[in-house]
């Protein structure tokens, strides 16, 4: 459905009447938990952090696969994308700038505002005693509800969404695999063992810091083999091992298998994959400020490690200052207050497309180097535009299916939504001999 064929505020309250017993009990439950969620805020849970983690993030999470199995139970086979321009909360619509706010303040306080935050801090203090033997702080309850998130949100994709499509099921355990093994439960068992945290599923530029003289040396100076393997993994991943894995498979092995932003992305942002901008306009700035940004985490760090050759004799404090203003605009604000606070309105790859120097590198070498492309089958294109709506990356896939012509575009992170949502299956994403990926001959 495009945004011209928008149902009325009726249609959509006519649909919120269809849902039956079980799924409304699932939507109470997840709603009670939200809320007492927010109570928790006030700090009434001083005191019962076990029983609020239980009643807040348990009910929640409780009645949200109640809410899913329900769904899948009652819902016929296919992918369903129904009222999702009608639906306020999917279309941009009062509950979605609502819960974009929230999720903005959310990022605010977590970076510069700790206070703010400190009750639902507490509320993990338990689950923390119990992973890493030492109360939470504000980066552990950030990772624990990230990786709820993840969870659960993965959980409809598997049961409910994408329920008949293997790839989207496999993949989705993929990103949750990675995002609660590598990016939560191995950091903060490293955290109980007095050893670095230390993500192995993130690389520079991403990890920008990875790379940094300070870290390497700290690493280094860490006593045990350990730290120099967590350096020597960290600079393997980014020089040999990316470019070889984005060679044979091109971008998805990381951005949509492995990558903790695009697990959430892919997870709890599914819901607002169609807002990405589909323009001109916007694949231009696109280009422009991705590749900025990877130029400049290039700069900031080749500039820290000749001042750290030179003792500071050369930039003096100019390259500290330097890795300070990236982590405040690129790190903080970019990455975690756009990049998250917006999927409501601008859809759930912001950082992805937009920002990421890690995605540029990725698409750089799959653009021009890779093994991996989606092939089209234009003869059985109907032109209806699924695939470019549900396209996150804001690529217009019917373009291409229109003409028969291979997509090999540095952005698409080979999510394969646009495969599954096609009904004609006229695209596929296939690896094969690089040389013959570009098909322009196609072109009429
Ligand atoms: S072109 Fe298809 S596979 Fe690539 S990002 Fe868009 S929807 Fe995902
Ligand atoms: S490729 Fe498939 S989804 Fe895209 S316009 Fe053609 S028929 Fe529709």
């Amino acid at each position: 459905m495009t945004p011209l064929q928008i149902r009325p505020p009726e249609a959509a309250a006519e649909h919120n009447k269809e849902r039956s017993f079980l799924q409304r009990a699932g939507l109470t439950t997840f709603a009670t938990g939200m809320f007492l969620f927010l109570v928790a805020a006030t700090g009434v849970s001083k005191g019962r952090p076990l029983l609020f983690l239980l009643l807040s993030v348990g009910l929640t999470c409780t009645g949200a696969l109640v809410y899913f199995l329900a769904l899948a139970k009652e819902a016929p086979p296919g992918i369903k994308n129904n009222h999702i321009f009608s639906n306020a909360v999917t279309y941009r619509g009062w509950n979605a700038w609502i819960l974009g706010v929230f999720l903005t303040l959310f990022y605010i306080a977590l970076y510069w505002f700790p206070k703010w935050i400190e009750n639902w801090v507490r509320i993990t203090d338990p689950l923390s005693l119990l992973i890493t033997g030492k109360p939470a702080d504000r980066w552990f309850m950030y990772g624990a509800f990230y990786t709820v998130a993840v969870l659960v949100m993965g959980a409809r994709m598997i049961l409910v969404k994408y329920r008949h499509n293997r790839y989207q099921i496999i993949r989705t355990l993929s990103v949750m695999f990675f995002q609660l093994g590598f990016a939560f439960l191995i950091p903060n068992l490293l955290h109980s063992l007095n050893q670095p945290d230390f993500y192995f599923s993130y690389f520079w530029p991403l990890k920008y810091d990875y790379l940094f003289p300070k870290t390497a040396h700290s690493l280094l100076s860490h006593p045990g083999g350990l730290g120099f393997f967590m350096l020597f993994w960290g600079a393997a991943m980014t020089f040999i091992g990316t470019p070889i894995f984005t060679y044979f498979f091109g971008k998805r092995w990381y951005c949509s298998w492995v990558c903790g932003c695009g697990g959430l992305a892919e997870t709890l942002g599914d819901p607002y994959r169609h807002l990405s901008d589909k323009s001109l306009k916007a694949w231009n700035i696109e280009r422009w400020l991705i590749h900025s940004v990877l130029v400049t985490i290039t700069i900031v760090t080749a500039l820290l490690w000749i001042n750290s050759l030179y003792e500071g004799a050369i930039f003096g404090k100019f390259s500290g200052a330097a890795a300070k203003a990236y982590g405040f605009y690129i790190g903080a604000i970019f990455s975690g207050v756009i990049g998250v606070g917006f999927y409501p309105l601008m859809g759930a790859r912001v950082w992805c497309r937009f920002g990421c120097p890690m995605a540029a590198i990725l698409g750089i070498i799959q653009k021009f180097f890779s093994r991996f492309r989606i092939t089209t089958n234009g003869g059985q294109c109907i032109s209806c535009g699924n695939c470019s709506t549900y396209c996150e990356q804001g690529i217009d896939v019917r373009w291409y299916a229109q003409r028969g012509q291979n997509i090999i575009r540095a952005s698409c992170v080979g999510c394969g939504i646009c495969a599954a949502v096609c009904p004609r299956g006229v695209l596929k994403l296939e690896n094969a001999p690089s040389e013959t990926r570009y098909n322009f001959d196609k072109i009429d």
